[in-house]
């Protein structure tokens, strides 16, 4: 059984957070320590520790993180012009909460993805 992060308090309203979206899939709330004028975290309400745990029967979950994504870009004004969503996964990926989350980033040019990795 994987062990609850502080995210499962946040998706029982058990914490304090600003709470964008909820829904019986998904919860939405904005990153506490944001990287650009807009950054959000879309998350699965059941617990999946990385995308390696990843099952074919989180795929709606998963499906909706992006619908919810759109939906929240579009609200903050930001669809136009773009965003980037992103997944870290274990250590070399950055991952630092053990609850799968996309992070919705936006509202500037956000530059090159990866600091020099896979550029060409
Ligand atoms: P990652 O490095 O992909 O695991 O990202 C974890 C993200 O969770 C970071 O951007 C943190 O700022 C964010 N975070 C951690 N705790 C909270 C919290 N209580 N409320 C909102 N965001 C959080």
């Amino acid at each position: 059984m994987a062990e609850e992060t502080i995210f499962s308090k946040i998706i029982r309203r058990e914490i304090p957070t600003d709470i964008l979206y909820q829904d019986d899939l998904v919860t939405a709330f904005n990153d506490i320590h944001p990287q650009a004028p807009t950054h959000i975290l879309i998350i699965p309400n059941h617990l999946i520790p990385t995308c390696n745990e990843v099952k074919a029967s989180d795929e709606k979950a998963l499906g909706r993180m992006i619908t919810v994504a759109a939906k929240l870009a579009a609200e903050a004004g930001i669809a136009e012009n773009g965003y980037r969503l992103i997944m870290n996964c274990n250590q070399h990926g950055g991952q630092e909460v053990y609850h799968i989350h996309m992070h919705l980033v936006g509202g500037e040019p956000l530059g090159p993805i990866l600091n020099g990795h896979l550029q060409n």
